[in-house]
């Protein structure tokens, strides 16, 4: 299997190695496999029993070619990468009533969904790195790769423990100082692995995410140290998530009886669209589900595309937004305005656009070519479709796509959205329905829109809500919603290991200005072979 940009340009596909430790196309775009995989025969039964591991295992499979990654080294991989999760079956199915489950995602180390695909991550970066250094002479200097990220608080923690005490990788988290909570602040910040490096640069969050477009952008530097990125464009994330709509829609045949037929939809809390796409890879790849339910909040630029088929980053429809929307978003001004990212309770999901659509885009522009031409030709033509789609977002912060593909968009999603009362009031009646269920903030955007759209669902769809975070993460908003509520304590949802987390050691580097050169210095020091470190790092597998 080989992988291309969806903005096309170079010619040359690239191995899944190749695409993972890239990340994003030079040319701006995503990469995507050359063919979406269908599922083996008789796989309905034969993998009726599968653990996550071994989901993950036969789905991974299809995307690696095992002359790259062997069957059995895959098997080490995923096995290393999920015995940190603190439930058996990884990502449990939980029942709230005869017709609604949730998906939890959030038994990982960080009690969030992105550990799922963080910690596979890691461990592939690893792994080609201790691979391609074994091939050296010993006189060559060893390969290694420097993580560099931005955070507002969820994906920092979640990518210090993907890649906390891998050889070869060092990762650097800039976060606003002061400006994440105190609880994921406490995450990050109390990891002692050697690699780790947090930087709380005094200065914003857009200030920090400035700095790492910034480096990147510094072809010297970036060479140098080899700059990879963790965020959610990165092809293996989306490939990791695949396996538990799979393992859901197993557990599901298994709690309902085998003779009833249902149709599942799965509710998806949507931000940067990663965690929704892998669930539209497995309904191509032959998963049997109804719609796909993109549930966002208040920055609802996703649900108002399903609506008209514009793709906006600041609402034209809405008597709010003032300005001129051909003025790129966060230009000038340094704080959030109108056309800016709204705060909400769900601030994973607090977004302006969403990176992993340009991946939809591209098969819905590719769906629209004519059907005469081949492949290839179809492909290039979806490349450069799509191509003008993002240059468009970019220079007028708007796309409006052709009605044709708006329709085939409509035949595999719905999307609505749940405002900061209505996530509220989802996680007030959750707590107070039986059985009792606490939801945080994400969770019950995507509670909120499934409870929203039920009513037109056929008689016999089963609803299947992703749980994305766990409560303890986002007290505040959880607090907020059942503080009338006598029965609440939050000290009930605080799992032990989140107790005396914020008294532990921190280990921080303080940046006292917002500029790239500060945070070019930290790292010259600081990386695997800088001044600070006496050796590279030289763990086994
Ligand atoms: C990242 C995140 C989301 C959004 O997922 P996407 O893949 O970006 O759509 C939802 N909830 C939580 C808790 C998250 O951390």
């Amino acid at each position: 299997m080989k992988y291309f940009s969806t903005r096309g340009g170079s010619d040359e596909t690239l191995t899944f190695e190749e695409t993972v430790l890239t990340g994003l196309a030079p040319n701006g775009g995503l990469y995507i496999p050359e063919t979406i995989p269908s599922l083996p025969q008789n796989w309905q039964n034969e993998w009726m029993e599968y653990s996550f591991q071994d989901l993950s295992l036969e789905i991974l499979s299809l995307y690696i070619s095992p002359n790259e990654i062997s069957r059995e080294e895959l098997q080490t991989i995923i096995r290393k990468s999920y015995e940190s999760f603190r439930d058996d079956q990884v990502t449990p199915l939980k029942k709230l009533d005869a017709s609604t489950y949730v998906l939890e995602l959030f038994h990982g180390p960080t009690y969030a969904f992105k550990d799922v695909a963080l910690q596979l991550l890691g461990n592939l970066f690893e792994f080609f790195l201790l691979r391609r250094n074994a091939r050296k002479a010993q006189t060559e200097t060893p390969e290694k790769l420097t993580v560099v990220g931005a955070t507002s608080g969820d994906t920092g923690s979640a990518a210090i423990y993907g890649l906390r005490g891998k050889a070869n990788v060092s990762i650097f988290i800039l976060h606003p100082k002061g400006k994440v909570s105190p609880i994921q602040e406490a995450q990050m910040t109390t990891v002692a692995d050697s690699n780790v490096h947090n930087l709380a640069v005094k200065g914003t969050f857009d200030d920090c995410q400035d700095i790492v477009k910034e480096l990147f952008a510094d072809k010297e530097f970036n060479a140098k140290h080899r700059l990879g990125a963790v965020n959610s464009i990165n092809w293996a994330r989306i490939l990791a998530q695949t396996v538990y709509y799979f393992l859901s829609y197993f557990h599901l045949r298994k709690q309902l009886s085998s003779s009833s037929s249902f149709e599942i939809q799965y509710v998806v809390p949507t931000g940067n669209f990663g965690d929704i796409l892998a669930g539209y890879f497995a309904k191509r790849m032959g998963l049997p589900m109804g719609k796909l339910v993109v549930a966002t909040n208040a920055n609802d630029i996703l649900a108002r595309f399903w609506k008209s088929g514009k793709y906006e980053k600041s609402d034209s429809t809405s008597p709010s937004a003032d300005g001129d929307a051909t003025e790129p978003a966060g230009g000038a001004s340094d704080g959030k305005q109108a056309d800016g990212v709204k705060e909400t309770l769900s601030p994973a999901m607090d977004i302006l656009v969403s990176s992993n659509f340009e991946r939809l885009l591209w098969y819905l522009a590719y769906e629209n070519t004519s059907n005469g031409q081949g492949v290839l030709e179809r492909r290039t033509q979806a490349c450069k479709t799509l191509e003008s789609w993002m240059a468009s977002v970019k220079s007028d912060g708007r796309v409006q796509v052709p009605t044709e593909v708006l329709t085939a968009a409509r035949r595999d999603f719905i999307a609505e959205k749940a405002v900061d009362m209505q996530i509220l009031q989802a996680i007030k009646a959750h707590f107070l329905a039986e059985p009792s269920y606490i939801a945080d903030p994400h969770t019950a955007v995507g509670l909120h829109v499934a409870r929203a759209i039920a009513k037109q669902n056929p008689e016999n769809t089963v609803q299947i809500v992703l749980s994305t975070a766990h409560p303890a993460k986002f007290s505040e908003a959880v607090t907020l919603a059942l503080t009338s509520q006598p029965s609440f304590e939050f000290d009930s949802v605080l799992p032990e290991e989140f107790r005396g987390l914020l008294e532990r050691e921190r280990r921080v580097i303080d940046v006292e200005r917002p500029e790239s050169a500060l945070v070019k210095a930290v790292i010259e020091t600081q990386a695997i072979g800088g001044k600070g470190q006496a050796e590279v790092a030289t763990a086994s597998v």
